[in-house]
């Protein structure tokens, strides 16, 4: 197995299935976790290699196959609360247990995936927050949901950032930025970019929201851990929609308690 340190990251490589895991959660031994590199593996759903993808990854973090639920994501702000590995098919973009060996996997090419993890309650989340989701505030609602639900404590929620689009390439038009604008007050988040096609484009940083969004119900500082890589900028070992459009593959987001 090889290993290479990046960040707050390591990325692996077991017997060629490449994947990253965050140091933070690696300091716990009932978590197992990962974010999928592109390499023969993609996750989407009419993929010819997804179901031994799912199973290769699976088989690599010693998780069951059976284990391994994802929900149907559409961009939404809808929460599962998942009790089994059988869940509800209704549209969601997060997913939230205190069960052990059940694995929530969230899907993405360029959105955000988050891993959060209560150590104190042993509950853990796997959100989708593509610009969409975050403008919705998911992240927010969610850390919300794991208080309501599991009494959790906000400073007691760690939360990694997976590899996703980020300013340098987040690049929007005006309509799109004036929802940004319009939801969000926070410094900095929006860059006037470049002139396209004699339109002016916006870039905007979405890992910034999420992080304000986040640490404004609680979470700490040193909680918030951003793997700090783009998936445009690393298209080369992440699967990225911007990038490799229209025919774009999807990497994983997985966490399990066990
Ligand atoms: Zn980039």
């Amino acid at each position: 197995m090889n290993k290479i340190e990046v960040n707050n990251i390591i990325i692996n490589n077991k017997n060629g299935i490449e994947y990253l895991q965050f140091k933070k959660l690696m300091e716990y031994n009932n978590i197992v976790h990962c974010y999928t590199l592109k390499h023969d593996l993609n996750f989407k759903s009419t993929s010819p290699i997804k179901n031994q993808s799912i199973e290769k990854i699976c088989s690599t973090l010693g998780i069951d196959r059976k284990e391994y639920v994802r929900a149907n994501q559409d961009h939404t702000n809808n929460i599962q609360i998942v009790n089994d590995i059988k869940i509800s098919e209704d549209d969601t973009d997060a997913l939230i247990t205190n069960k052990k060996n059940i694995a929530l996997a969230t899907t993405s090419a360029d959105c955000i995936s988050l891993l959060m993890f209560d150590y104190e309650k042993n509950v853990i989340a796997a959100v989708h927050s593509g610009w969409r989701g975050t403008v919705k505030k998911i992240a927010r609602d969610v850390v919300e949901k794991m208080i309501e639900v599991y009494n959790c404590n906000a400073s007691n929620i760690i939360c990694c950032i997976c590899p996703s689009i980020r300013k340098c390439h987040f690049e929007v038009d005006y309509d799109v930025k004036e929802i940004f604008a319009k939801t969000f007050n926070y410094e900095g988040i929006i860059e006037k970019g470049v002139i396209r096609e004699s339109k002016q484009k916006y870039n905007i940083d979405t890992v910034e929201i999420n992080k304000r969004m986040i640490k404004e119900i609680g979470l700490k500082e040193e909680n918030i851990i951003d793997s700090k890589l783009c998936t445009v900028c690393n298209s080369d070992k992440f699967h990225s929609y911007r990038k490799d459009r229209p025919n774009y593959g999807l990497n994983v987001a997985i966490i399990e308690l066990k």
